[in-house]
């Protein structure tokens, strides 16, 4: 048999083998196969929004396809086509996982809270069903793109033929968008979250979006607040003449008001808060539904509609306000850090300790934050806030968050992976930790009354933002604010006075302000107002403890 040409690559293994394509072939099967198989919550989205309007969703259908191809193709040049693609597959894939899966929506602020997260927190949710969901539909289209050997035509040939596809693919696009305007203008208008789980063009622009910004905080410097700040009474307690105010202020995560016993929740809840003289603010709404967004806008005394990352990044903040008033001030972190809240004052992080006692894998139960209140109490001497900032519920390992002595809610959900759980048993695992903070609040409350001889304590606590549980599909949080369910922003906010700040003040004022409508705008104030700090930048208005003290006649 002679030896020819054909009977070598016969003879050549397989894996050799590598079939020839053309980058724009490559690039627009690519483009159809993102947005056929990783779109799959915006294409539920479409049908439940465009229901009974076929022509309008196979006009949409054929607009995307179009415009997917001309961007994917309008990248497609030598040597960053297959770069480019596995990039779009890979972040389509992962971002896919988390929209399909709780329901979350990829925006710039999530890109800000995951590039923040801790590493066990991020842990729990690489799963194995993440990981094989990654493989399917991530890794093997990324190799079977790798495997393939591109055809590259002369740039100018390249450059004509790219265009002769960019070209009539913006035509169809525009075409099927103008020529249902109007339904999509009023179903997107009626939808503002639906586009923005389009896949993977949303969650790789708010990735950019989110780099251009960090680029442009970059070097901001924090500057001076409140440097006006003075405590009313400074004198008196510098001469010993009155008790110190020691104010606790614990900031939850991720607790949500409908899952408080004290707002209504049918469930027991909160059996040892109950027990106590506090308030609670039924009506309260957060500022973002992530802790990047909550915990700096809370301190920073702007107001939700007047914060910003980059506002919040050029001005100090509470914690700094209350230092110029001389008032001791202190941080300990339980979670993932005080987003720069803590920046100028003494700051522990907690669960870098990993003391056994409380720690596993990385995190640590919330009574790691009173293992040394008692002798931060007894050392106290002048007027001093402290800043607890819990691990609270965060999810999803809800289980992870509560000790055995709280499993009182069963069966609970024993896995970070939402599919291995009936929907109840997350419920049941979420709820332990919420009864488990409130025996935390509670535990700081009698600690602050044994002290009560020494110092005039109070304790304030509000969560960061809620948690969706399964309403409408959703679970986590993060979702957009002005789109964001209630069970995200309906916070809980507890308000704990010892025997002095409790007696300036009138009771029926405060069940009056408990129903009222209160936000973490009311924070800063009311931080101020219990340490009676006088500074320009103090808002009475929105300081509820001044607005119940009496007036003496
Ligand atoms: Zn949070």
């Amino acid at each position: 048999m002679p030896c020819g040409k054909g009977s070598a690559l016969t003879r050549r293994p397989f894996l050799f083998f590598r079939p020839r394509i053309g980058s724009v072939t490559l690039s627009i099967l690519t483009a159809l196969y993102a947005l056929a198989i990783l779109n799959q919550t915006f294409w539920a989205k479409a049908a439940t929004n465009l229901a009974g309007q076929t022509t309008v969703l196979v006009t949409l259908a054929i607009g995307l396809a179009a415009a997917f191809i001309a961007i994917f193709v309008t990248l497609s040049v030598k040597y960053l086509t297959k770069p480019v693609l596995m990039i779009f597959v890979l972040a389509g894939a992962a971002s896919g996982w988390f929209m399909d899966q709780f329901g979350v929506v990829i925006d710039k602020e999530m890109i800000r809270n995951a590039a923040e997260t801790s590493g066990p927190e991020a842990g729990h949710l690489l799963t194995s069903a993440f990981v094989l969901h990654i493989f399917l539909v991530g890794i093997l289209p990324c190799l079977l793109i790798a495997w393939v050997k591109i055809s590259h035509r002369p740039f100018l040939h390249k450059v004509g033929y790219n265009m002769a596809v960019i070209i009539p693919s913006v035509l169809v696009f525009t075409g099927a968008a103008y020529s249902q305007a109007g339904t999509f203008a009023f179903t997107i208008r009626q939808h503002r979250d639906w586009f923005e789980t389009l896949n993977p063009l949303f969650p790789i622009g708010s990735t950019i979006l989110y780099a251009i910004g960090a680029g442009e905080e970059h070097g901001i410097v924090a500057q001076p607040l409140g440097l006006d700040a003075r405590v009313s009474d400074a004198e008196a307690d510098i001469k010993g003449l009155r008790k110190p105010r020691v104010t606790i202020v614990v900031v939850g995560e991720t607790a949500r008001a409908s899952s408080f016993q004290l707002g209504g929740y049918e469930q027991p809840t909160n059996p040892e808060l109950s027990q106590e003289d506090i308030v609670y603010f039924k009506d309260t709404t957060s500022c973002g539904t992530a802790t990047a967004v909550s915990v700096p806008c809370m301190f920073s005394g702007l107001g939700r509609s007047n914060y910003s990352h980059t506002k919040g990044l050029a001005s100090e903040n509470l914690m700094d306000v209350l230092s110029h008033a001389g008032i001791r001030t202190e941080w300990w972190d339980n979670n993932t850090g005080s987003k720069g809240m803590a920046l100028r004052i003494p700051y522990k992080e907690l669960y870098r300790t990993n003391d056994p006692r409380f720690c596993e894998n990385g995190e640590c139960k919330d009574e790691i934050l009173l293992d040394q209140l008692d002798n931060w109490l007894n050392s106290v001497d002048h007027d001093a806030v402290l800043v607890l900032h819990q691990l609270g519920s965060h999810g999803p390992a809800y289980y992870a968050r509560y000790p055995d002595a709280y499993r009182r809610f069963t069966p609970d959900c024993r896995s970070s992976e939402f599919s291995a759980c009936h929907r109840q048993e997350i419920i049941n695992a979420y709820d332990n930790s919420i009864l488990y903070t409130d025996h935390v609040l509670a535990t700081i409350i009698h600690k602050l009354k044994a002290q009560e001889t020494r110092i005039a304590p109070s304790m304030i606590y509000m969560s960061d933002h809620g948690e969706s549980l399964g309403e409408k599909g959703l679970f986590l949080h993060g979702a957009p604010w002005i789109v964001a369910p209630a069970q995200q922003t309906h916070i809980p906010f507890v308000l704990w006075l010892g025997q002095e700040a409790r007696a300036k003040t009138a009771r029926g004022c405060w069940s009056h302000q408990a129903t009222e409508p209160q936000s973490h705008d009311n924070l800063f104030h009311t931080v101020l107002g219990l340490m009676q700090v006088e500074t320009k930048v103090h808002d009475k208005t929105k300081d509820l403890y001044s607005s119940c003290v009496k007036v003496e006649s």
